[in-house]
């Protein structure tokens, strides 16, 4: 079976090639364009179209080194299908080392978004209209908010089958079972039956070595399980994914200066010390204790807090003690594994 070029924008590209597309997103008061750059790795073969994207919040990075590694693969040579890897989508935000977009907007939560309406808007409809509609598959590349730390893990709406298989294939070990909020891309991609998932790793404007690695790797994964890459025989232990029944955020109780005494991935047991918040001109102090048992998936990394601030994020698993001793296992292994010279290099014709 023949496969015909891959149009995108005023772009086509011819099967067994890559292209950049410069998707124009807005002008700059300086008249400057701004635009969305979109790579296009179009395979030989027919197959899935995967959209990766990152940094759709402006300062979160891990996903935008994820992308230039994957792109670096030279198994991409013989992809079946096409890969779309946006590793900016708010290049504004990304401008300014920011979250959001120059009028505040949380451009994760401007979708499906509208040809007339606000920048936000504007800028979820174009992405829309012109990328995710292309797609089959989409893998949402995310970190915790800044100041604030993910243990890798995975979020999708596991109700879809698609979706499921995917957050399986991806190879972390914990995955979050996670209700659709308002106007995310992974909202809109569910509403039209595109199977998608989010992964969640690391903080804001970091580059963490552990979080990127396993990006690459789950990635991969995942394009093997739809058939875009070639199976091989995998260099480390699979991992089977567990599912968190429901997880809960631990918040500040009072104004302080605050000490986490417990790290990403840790069990926690119920009433568990996991840190103190005190102040830094009387003898004042309290405990923060855990309410429930589970996995320690988030952690609030900066010491000044307020009343009523999230600081951990307990994660509940029946099986909790295994699926900690898989997470160590794993982040041994991740941290193990020779660094890959295949990110180094240049792109490939
Ligand atoms: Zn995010």
């Amino acid at each position: 079976m023949s496969v015909a070029p891959f149009e995108l924008g005023n772009v086509s590209v011819a099967p067994g090639r890559r292209a950049i597309v410069e998707m124009p997103a807005a002008q700059l008061y300086t008249q400057t364009p701004l635009n969305i750059p979109v790579h296009v790795v179009h395979g030989r073969e027919p197959g899935p179209v995967l959209l990766v994207c990152a940094a759709i919040h402006g300062d979160e990075l891990n996903g935008v080194e994820i992308i230039r590694r994957l792109l670096r693969l030279t198994a991409l040579k013989k992809l079946r299908g096409t890969l779309i890897a946006v590793p900016v989508v708010n290049v504004f935000g990304f401008i300014h080392k920011s979250r959001y977009l120059p009028d505040r907007r949380d451009l994760n939560r401007c979708f499906p978004g509208s040809e007339t309406g606000s920048l936000g808007a504007r800028m979820a409809w174009l992405f829309k209209t012109q990328i995710l509609d292309r797609a089959t598959h989409a893998i949402d590349l995310h970190t915790g908010a800044v100041y604030r730390s993910n243990l890798p893990q995975i979020r999708a709406n596991l109700a879809s089958p698609d979706t499921a298989a995917m957050a399986n294939a991806f190879g972390v070990p914990v995955v979050l079972n996670s209700v659709l909020r308002d106007g995310t891309l992974r909202e809109v991609a569910e509403a039209q039956n595109i199977p998608v998932i989010t992964y969640e790793a690391g903080e804001a404007l970091r580059f963490e070595e552990a979080c990127i690695r396993v990006g690459v790797r789950g990635i991969t994964n995942v394009m093997r399980h739809l058939n875009m890459l070639a199976e091989r025989r995998l260099p480390h232990a699979p991992v089977t994914p567990a599912v968190a029944g429901s997880s809960t955020w631990v918040r500040a109780e009072r104004d302080g200066v605050f000490r986490s005494l417990v790290t990403l991935g840790q069990r926690i047991k119920k009433d568990q010390l996991l840190g103190r918040i005190s102040s830094p001109f009387t003898s004042d102090e309290i405990e923060v204790r855990a309410p429930c048992a589970g996995l320690l998936v988030g952690r609030d990394n900066l010491p000044l807090v307020n009343e009523g601030e999230a600081l951990f994020h307990i994660a509940r698993f029946e099986e909790v003690k295994e699926v900690a001793q898989q997470v160590e296992a794993f982040t041994a292994d991740i941290l193990e594994a020779p660094p890959s010279t295949e990110g180094d290099g240049p792109i490939a014709p």
